[in-house]
């Protein structure tokens, strides 16, 4: 390790730990390629001893009242307020993302936190009642026990807090997993928080998704994972979760179309998109990834947009405060971004389509592709990263048909001034999130975010989430 990296361990039963094989792996920046940390590379060894000491600290979490847990969150949510600047330094070092949107991410993670706070005492249900004879039934929604949570690299503290608030607040303990690329604000949130967390209700491992999410998986006492990443990985965990028929929930990839009706405004949909494609590098599952434009504002809309995304000012996020897009997670995802464009023959590339920032870290042009079919692997693949394409629609028919037709179904939007045209597109998008004239900004901790068809299953953020950490019981008092 050099001088310059710092060396952090597993938050296990409330201690800091080594990884039992004493190995560790190196953490980048991957604005510039340098190592900054390193984490215990741990086994599945470690994540056995996570879940004992998770079970060790279960059957004191089962009683505590709702109060206790609202309580605890509110507690996490204070030191992520007080300790945010921080921590949002630290996310657009391990990420690459520019310090505006990190900054971002820390009150919204804090937020989550004091929403999950809320419901933890605000749990409603069916009335007892008299339904059988003789019996009062009743219901009880009870936590489920051990969960897991498996993070992306993406949002790194704030996908970790959507599975930590609605887990504690429902009685659960957790063991989260990050990245093998992020790890490092997950686990500075978990030093800064320590005094509060009561030993073995939030463990932290790190390593890589096999061995450790893997194990995580496949053991027996662990009742419920949550995964946020990639459709190819959600598939691998609900197969591996059938074994011990585990629940799972999966926040997985998307591929989000914006409709743009001939009578939207081209100025206020190319702001709409500068945001909707590049925030994030286009790192983000819901990222406006493909545009399906009218007829006759197709010319307009490119007009505004090639120049609107031109203006992005792109570098190392450490290097001003004024950055709006920073590199891409890795190398293996800037040479896939790239991928994509090499393999889109027939397409034209009006703005981007390369590497930036003179080599030094990985990179990626925003890019506006156009003259795209339907079929075409850039329209029906996740890229992940800053690229947009566009397409012209004929009638609104095909305009929702194209925008259904890919196997992802997280979030849409569509854009225009008529309001019966708006509700008609909202009832045919199979979309788990659909924006009238907005796209990407307008979530909140009260509302449902997950997908439809191969996004997966499960929602995160509002009631719904809190809900999938609990299981329902029935019991009957004969009462004569
Ligand atoms: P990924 O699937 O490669 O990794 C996600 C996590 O799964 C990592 O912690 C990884 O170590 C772990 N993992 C990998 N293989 C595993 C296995 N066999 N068993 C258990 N765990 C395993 O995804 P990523 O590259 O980190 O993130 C990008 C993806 O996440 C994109 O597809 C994106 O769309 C998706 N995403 C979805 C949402 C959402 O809310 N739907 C949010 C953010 C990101």
């Amino acid at each position: 390790m050099s001088a310059t990296t710092t060396a952090y361990k597993n938050f296990v039963g409330g201690e800091w730990v080594d990884a039992a094989s004493g190995e560790t792996m190196e953490v980048i920046n991957p604005a510039t390629g340098e190592t900054i940390a390193e984490v215990p590379r741990c086994s599945a060894e470690d994540v056995d001893r996570a879940v004992a000491a998770a079970d060790k600290a279960l059957a004191g979490w089962l009683d505590s009242t709702p109060k206790e847990r609202s309580e605890l969150l509110h507690k996490l949510a204070d030191v992520l307020e007080e300790h945010g600047e921080e921590l949002a330094q630290l996310e657009s070092l391990n990420v690459g993302k520019p310090l505006m949107a990190s900054r971002d991410e820390m009150p919204f993670s804090a937020d989550n936190l004091r929403f999950f706070a809320g419901a933890a005492r605000n749990l409603e249900g069916k009335s007892a009642g008299e339904y059988i004879t003789g019996y009062t039934s009743i219901v009880r929604r009870e936590p489920l026990g051990i969960v897991a949570g498996i993070c992306p690299w993406n949002y790194p503290l704030m996908m970790a807090v959507w599975k930590l608030g609605p887990a504690l607040a429902a009685g659960n303990v957790q063991i989260l997993k990050p990245s093998e690329q992020t790890p490092l604000s997950l686990l500075r949130f978990v030093q800064l928080a320590q005094e509060v967390i009561p030993a073995g209700v939030l463990n932290v491992v790190t390593g890589d998704g096999v061995p450790v999410g893997e194990r995580l998986v496949a053991h027996p006492d662990v009742r419920l994972v949550s995964l946020t990443g990639d459709v190819a990985t959600g598939k691998t965990i609900a197969r591996n979760a059938a074994d011990t028929l585990k629940r799972v929930h999966l926040e997985l990839g998307g591929k989000a179309p914006m409709v743009i009706f001939d009578d939207a405004d081209p100025k206020a949909v190319a702001e709409g998109i500068r945001l909707a494609a590049f925030w994030n590098s286009g790192q983000d599952c819901t990222a406006g990834s493909r545009v399906i434009a009218g007829p006759k504002i197709y010319d307009k809309l490119l007009e505004e947009l090639v120049p609107q995304v031109e203006s992005l000012k792109v570098g190392d996020p450490m290097e001003s405060d004024e950055i709006e897009m920073g590199s891409v997670i890795s190398q293996s995802q800037q040479e896939r971004i790239l991928g994509f464009l090499e393999r889109a023959k027939g397409a034209t590339v009006l703005t981007g389509g390369g590497t930036t920032n003179g080599g030094r870290g990985y990179f990626v042009q925003p890019t506006v592709v156009v003259d795209v079919k339907q079929t075409d692997e850039i329209v029906q693949k996740e890229v992940f990263g800053p690229v947009v394409t566009v397409q012209r629609f004929a009638d609104d028919d095909e305009a929702i048909r194209w925008a259904n037709d890919v196997p992802y179904g997280l979030a849409s939007s569509v854009w225009t001034r008529d309001v019966g045209r708006a509700m008609n597109a909202v009832k045919r998008l199979q979309f788990g999130t659909v924006w009238v004239n907005d796209h990407l900004l307008p979530i909140t901790s009260e509302m449902p975010h997950g997908g439809y068809k191969q996004s997966g299953y499960g929602k995160d953020m509002s009631i719904y989430s809190m809900e999938e950490y609990t299981q329902i019981k029935h019991a009957a008092f004969k009462i004569d």
